[in-house]
């Protein structure tokens, strides 16, 4: 077995995986159904099946072709949860982790027990990590206009055990709602700009939906659109909780100045990058 470890190492590095030590690791383990420490630690004498040899190939020849390591093993990790996820889905970032803090915060501080929407939800690792770590939250509706990110959702929100707790909803933004009110809209909406695409890196263009990536033009067509529609959606002091590209937050600045909103904090991620910004409306707020 040493051998096949050292030879899927090679062949990773040789084509320039840059994630290679990390990567054979995690992909062997998920092949063999072994531990870090199981592969890492592999003598000589553990015979693998045909069958095994098989499946480590076929998952080094995928990374090779530059497929996501989440949607070969078919899970990542967000959260410190586990989320399923395949190319039906936006990979989940830890830059968007803060969403969640953020949201956690101000729901945790609500006056009564908040309701949250949220828009274009994928996997639905910002809702289920939200829910899972608020109990005083009434109620959460996660919508995406993808039937396909929907079953992947509805998957880990079962895997969760947030049945009870998150409803779906198959809509084109607010297209198939009605007259439902809450307290918090979040949204990780696509935000690239349609021309950018093809400069992303293979992993994202080739193997993730580009459903969830164009934000048109000028990146900003579902911040408009959610800005705009909104308030229709948003109970008396409402927030609207958007994550956001790094070099997004003036555009942000603008169309809020627009708009029956206002910014009231933008927050930075990990890596120093203006990744949040929540918004809260003007009208209702004054009320
Ligand atoms: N953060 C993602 C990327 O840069 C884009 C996510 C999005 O458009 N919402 O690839």
């Amino acid at each position: 077995m040493k051998n096949i470890i050292q030879n899927c190492k090679q062949q990773l590095k040789e084509a320039g995986i840059e994630s290679w030590n990390i990567d054979y690791l995690v992909l062997l383990c998920a092949a063999l159904n072994k531990t870090k420490e199981e592969i890492v630690f592999a003598d000589d004498n553990i015979e693998l099946s045909k069958e095994e040899v098989l499946k480590i190939e076929n998952f080094i020849s995928r990374r090779i072709n530059r497929e996501p390591v989440s949607h070969i093993i078919n899970h990542r990790e967000f959260y410190g949860l586990d989320f399923h996820v395949d190319a039906n889905v936006l990979d989940p970032r830890p830059d968007s982790e803060i969403l969640v803090f953020e949201t956690l915060k101000i729901a945790k501080n609500f006056e009564g027990n908040p309701s949250i929407m949220e828009v274009g939800t994928g996997s639905g690792c910002l809702s289920i990590s939200i829910a899972k770590n608020c109990p005083n939250i009434s109620s959460m509706l996660a919508i995406d206009i993808s039937k396909e990110a929907l079953e992947v959702c509805k998957k880990n929100i079962a895997s969760h055990g947030l049945g009870s707790k998150i409803a779906t909803l198959e809509s084109n933004v607010f297209s198939r709602l009605r007259d439902e009110k809450f307290d918090i809209i979040i949204s990780n909406p696509p935000y690239i700009k349609t021309k950018d695409i093809e400069e992303l890196q293979d992993e994202v263009r080739n193997f993730e939906p580009r459903l969830a990536l164009d934000g048109g033009d000028d990146g900003l067509d579902f911040y408009r659109q959610i800005i705009d529609e909104s308030p229709k959606f948003l109970n008396k002091n409402g927030f609207l909780i958007f994550e956001i590209g790094f070099d997004q937050k003036n555009d942000l600045i603008n169309l809020a100045g627009k708009s029956d909103f206002e910014i009231i904090d933008t927050v930075q991620d990990l890596a120093q990058n203006d990744r949040v910004v929540i918004l809260r409306s003007i009208f209702l707020a004054a009320e």
